[in-house]
């Protein structure tokens, strides 16, 4: 192995990922007084976050009646039970809080008349338990809500003197023998040197891994890294089978047309011009929940009512709404369906398909993002050192399946979360400990390894072979046949990074290795998610499952953890969903009846 050489650097925390979740957390650690620097491969306000358009969900009651219990219970119907209802409960509770924090730090939010924060009906959300109409919770910037939280968030984290490290890639986390997390390695992508970032506590904030599939609404830099660091030191990744497919990605292109667009009143038709949702989802139509969307669109296009010259997708009409509407409150995605459909979209429709959109699965932690220990019996011990939060982390607010503007609130709430519970846990004063050096090597050498790879398999050859094997065979709907060939397929293609062809061996913005490096790290998050779901013998929220087609609470309201073996096996085993709150009703909690298991129904 070549001899590599390290710059060291001392934290109190060290946060990867400069998102939403990443920087919500590096500014209130920064606040608290600790000595926070935050690790990003790319410009902060370039990271996913920045593309969110619909909005952030928070019961602010701006717009009609509106109350965190009402939050509550969608957010557990829309998870199809599988969510921690301590969680959940933090999370519906606190949102307000935190999205009127962001109004504070100067997130630009749209307005209504009376100057208010303006509030758009999103897929899910309703009034009085599910049994009023749908209610408008979701705060908006335009359909720009994600950049305008990621640029005040920086500009904030700046103000509190945060330290940022950007472009560097974070390669591998620093683990103790006694298994603690002691820091991270990280490479500096434009001059080439090694850095080592020792800290009491870390924070994985890395966003999702939607590039393990083929069409995908995702920036291409989310390749889950996060998880796949964790993954290689032998912990286990949760709740992988459930991926969400948004139900207006642009035909083509994948590119995100906001949830918004149907708030404000668009709908879909198929290729007989009808308006089919109104026959599934009678009282919700167009605004049911985004996993049964898709799946209605999906057995349209099956059943021969698609819409173009191939009958494979749908039509997205906001035509019939006044361009004064559009130009104000979609300015974003006028533009979208202009550049990537060629549509103008106040003369005609959008054509569009179910595309990967969201993981649900990720690192395990509790609602403080405190990363869950596989090894403690009940799994809740917490594991020293480490954190993860936003896409990359499962707390699990969302179970098998999120709600629209339930993502950016997941962001801030526990962004907020972790900052907290690191004030009361890390001691500024200690010493940091003495970094474990053949955690460092072990990774170094995996490192050296890639870079110079001499095999057959171009990255790109090897990781489109992936992404189309998670598309045909972990898609909308699953059967034991897919499932199960997509496992042996996947299983191979795995084996497959043992013959990558890394042509450059420069270590100075060498993209050939960085995109390897991308490649390992999607590569367990692929596999964990489709063996997690052959072995899922049920249908839950984003896991549609043809030949169990409904729930089992006996057998399946159970968390899956999925540990990846060094020889690609994924080992499986299964934790409680919790499934007590935060408070009783005595203290003014939620009515538990009101959330006890029944059909998903809208
Ligand atoms: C097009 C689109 C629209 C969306 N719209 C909405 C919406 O309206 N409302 C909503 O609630 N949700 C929405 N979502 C979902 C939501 O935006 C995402 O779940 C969320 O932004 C993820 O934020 P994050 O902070 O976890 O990660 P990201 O924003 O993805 O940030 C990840 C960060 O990690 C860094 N990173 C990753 N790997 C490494 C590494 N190895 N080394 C160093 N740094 C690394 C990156 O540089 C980046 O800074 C949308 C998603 C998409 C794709």
């Amino acid at each position: 192995m070549a001899a590599y050489e390290f710059t060291d650097h001392v934290y109190d925390v060290v946060v990867v990922g400069a998102g939403g979740a990443g920087l919500r957390a590096t500014l209130g650690m920064a606040e608290q007084g600790l000595k926070t620097a935050c690790i990003t491969k790319v410009f902060p306000t370039r990271s996913h976050t920045v593309a969110a358009q619909g909005g952030i969900a928070a019961s602010l009651a701006n717009m009609g009646p509106d109350e965190w219990k009402w939050h509550l219970y969608d957010t557990v119907k829309g998870s199809d039970w599988l969510g921690d209802t301590d969680a959940m409960e933090y999370l519906a509770r606190e949102a307000p809080k935190a999205v009127y924090e962001l109004d504070h730090y100067g997130v630009p939010f749209s307005r209504t008349e009376d100057g208010k924060i303006y509030q758009r009906p999103f897929g899910g959300h309703t009034t009085e338990y599910g049994e009023g109409p749908p209610v408008q919770r979701t705060c908006a910037a335009a359909d720009r809500t994600g950049h305008a939280i990621l640029h005040t968030l920086y500009g904030q984290s700046l103000k509190q003197k945060a330290e940022f490290y950007i472009e560097y890639f974070a390669t591998d986390l620093i683990m103790s023998e006694d298994g603690e997390c002691q820091g991270v390695i990280a490479w500096k992508l434009d001059d080439g040197t090694m850095h080592r970032f020792s800290a009491k506590m870390v924070v994985l904030a890395t966003g999702g891994y939607g590039r393990a599939y083929f069409s995908a609404t995702s920036a291409h830099t989310c390749t889950g890294d996060g998880g796949g660091m964790v993954a290689r030191q032998g912990l286990p990744l949760q709740d992988m089978e459930f991926v969400q497919f948004h139900p207006t990605g642009i035909y083509g292109s994948g590119c995100l047309i906001t949830e918004g667009a149907r708030g404000e009143g668009g709908y879909l038709t198929n290729s007989e011009g009808e308006r089919f949702m109104e026959r599934y989802a009678p009282t919700y139509k167009d605004l049911a929940s985004r996993d049964v969307v898709s799946r209605c669109m999906t057995m349209e296009i099956r059943e021969g009512r698609g819409v173009g010259k191939e009958n494979d997708h749908i039509h997205l009409h906001l035509d019939h709404l006044p361009p004064e509407t559009l130009a104000l409150r979609l300015p974003g995605i006028s533009e979208s369906a202009k550049i990537f459909a060629g549509v103008d979209l106040t003369k005609e429709p959008i054509p569009v398909l179910p595309t990967v959109h969201y993981n649900m699965g990720g690192i395990p932690t509790n609602y403080w993002g405190e990363v869950l220990d596989p090894s403690s019996k009940d799994h809740d011990r917490v594991l020293p050192g480490l954190m993860a939060v936003g896409e990359a982390g499962c707390a699990s607010v969302h179970g098998a399946n999120r709600l629209g503007s339930n993502s950016l609130i997941d962001l801030v709430v526990f962004g907020r979360a972790a900052a907290i519970r690191a004030g009361k846990i890390v001691d500024p004063d200690a010493k940091n400990q003495t970094i474990n050096e053949a955690s460092v090597e072990k990774s170094m050498s995996r490192f050296d390894g890639l870079r110079h790879a001499d095999g057959d398999t171009p990255t790109a050859e090897l990781r489109l072979t992936m992404q189309k094997a998670m598309q045909q065979d972990a898609a909308v709907f699953r059967t034991d046949k897919t499932l199960g060939e997509g496992c042996a397929k996947m299983a191979k293609i795995a084996d497959g990074v043992s013959d990558l062809k890394v042509s450059d061996r420069s270590l100075i913005w060498n993209s050939d290795l960085m995109e390897t490096l991308e490649l390992t790290n999607l590569m367990p998050n692929a596999l964990a998610t489709i063996v997690s779901a052959e072995a899922r013998k049920e249908s839950r929220g984003a896991h549609a499952h043809e030949d169990y087609p409904d729930r089992d609470d006996k057998n399946w309201r159970k968390h899956t953890l999925a540990r990846i073996n060094d020889k690609n096996t994924v080992k499986l085993s299964y934790r409680d969903v919790h499934t007590e709150p935060l408070t009783t009703q005595a203290e003014g909690g939620i009515d538990m009846k009101k959330i006890a298991p029944k059909a998903r129904v809208y």
